[in-house]
């Protein structure tokens, strides 16, 4: 594919803003804040783009005064792309010694979503130093609350109008089990929807010696985490993917007496839409059955978390690969394996189509390897350049292929 993108002035530039986005990047590090709380983060995403000079810039999200929209406008007409970031910590208390170590207690960017930040900004310093060159828009979304779990902060922004007039999105996430600087790429299913449910048994409390007076509701609910995998097994074509997690399990205290209730949680999640559509029908099926079945009654919840896969659009992917390749080389993009970890950027793809892609930061020398949402992760800041060139890089090549 030709693409007519100055990558050699785009990865100066980028390089040119290292330092700057390692001391943001470690300033916001510090300063966590969990979903749909990102008020001081916001504003000094919001403060920079206006200086930067970027256009139509709304802060907040409907009723939170959280999460940033704004344009780099080009000088020629043509199409709107955008690139998304998200910008939430969780509830994790950090761990470890780092100088740039979280001030908010109970809170840490344990998932990179700092990185993501100071990239995006970069990107943007880039595209609007280039703006009278682009034909165009790049919209740039940074979005609350992609950990919630309940409230998805792109549903928000989407809401908002945060995709309005745009005609493809890109994203992606830092990863520490890759190394700094590899790129990770996937045409169609990359990651999974994720379904949250619960399911309250009630029977009839009794002394452990009279079962015949009492109605067991542990019975029942054992009889359902058997049950629950014949969804996987029986139900679902065996070349899908779906995978049924019990997650906690809780009833009763002492040992002479039958528990009146037992409740189950768990997570249930697929790649596949059409897979996903029959979900919630067949699990409900399914524990009202083996609820009657040992004469209990069942309370059932069923939330559609992120109820879409991330599914990435196969030209725009290709597109991305092409261009990433141009900007990493050849030898550092390699297909991703699917993960059946979710992402809400999801909720973007079912819209318009969208590209979302990994980029290493793990550097073992750093310590950056740990897993994501543990209390001692961080990431290798020798990404950040590279982050802010591949995203401006894939802007200027979805505006000229007129995505
Ligand atoms: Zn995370
Ligand atoms: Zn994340």
């Amino acid at each position: 594919m030709d693409i007519d993108v100055d990558i050699k002035k785009i990865k100066s530039k980028a390089m040119s803003l290292a330092e700057e986005m390692t001391r943001l990047r470690r300033y916001i590090h510090g300063r966590p804040e969990l979903s749909w709380r990102e008020f001081e983060t916001s504003r000094l995403i919001a403060e920079r783009l206006e200086k930067l000079g970027l256009e139509d810039i709304r802060l907040g999200v409907g009723d939170a005064s959280v999460g940033v929209i704004a344009d780099v406008v080009g000088g020629q007409p043509g199409p709107c792309v955008a690139l998304r970031a998200d910008i939430d910590a969780l509830a994790i208390t950090e761990e470890g010694d780092l100088p740039y170590k979280s001030r908010n207690l109970g809170a840490m960017h344990a998932c990179g979503h700092d990185g993501h930040i100071a990239i995006l900004l970069g990107a943007a310093e880039i595209l609007s130093e280039m703006k009278a060159q682009l034909s165009g828009r790049v919209r740039f979304i940074f979005q609350p609350a992609e950990e919630h779990g309940q409230r998805s902060g792109a549903s928000g922004m989407i809401r908002e109008g945060a995709l309005e007039g745009v005609s493809s999105i890109a994203g992606m996430h830092l990863w520490s089990e890759i190394p700094t600087g590899k790129v990770q790429w996937k045409v169609g299913p990359m990651m999974a929807s994720s379904d949250a449910w619960k399911v309250i048994f009630k029977g009839k409390g009794g002394h452990g010696a009279m079962p015949h007076l009492a109605i067991d509701a542990t019975l029942a609910a054992a009889g359902f985490i058997f049950a629950l995998q014949t969804l996987v097994s029986r139900e679902t074509d065996p070349l899908e993917t779906l995978v049924a997690s019990v997650g906690k399990l809780t009833a009763g205290e002492v040992i002479n007496i039958i528990p009146e209730t037992a409740e189950i949680i768990g997570t249930i999640r697929t790649f596949s839409r059409a897979v996903h559509e029959s979900l919630e029908e067949r699990f409900r099926r399914l524990a009202e059955g083996v609820a009657m079945t040992y004469n209990c009654r069942a309370d059932i919840r069923y939330d559609g978390v992120y109820p879409y896969p991330v599914i990435n659009d196969a030209a725009l992917t290709r597109l991305f690969k092409d261009t990433a390749a141009l900007v990493v080389g050849e030898k550092d993009i390699q297909e991703a394996p699917p993960r059946l970890s979710s992402e809400d950027f999801s909720f973007y793809q079912t819209r318009i189509p969208g590209c979302f892609f990994f980029l290493g930061a793990g550097n073992e020398e750093k310590k950056t390897t740990t897993p994501h949402h543990s209390p001692r992760f961080d990431i290798d800041d020798d990404v950040l350049p590279i982050g802010a060139a591949l995203m401006s890089s894939y802007a200027c090549a979805m505006l000229g292929a007129g995505k």
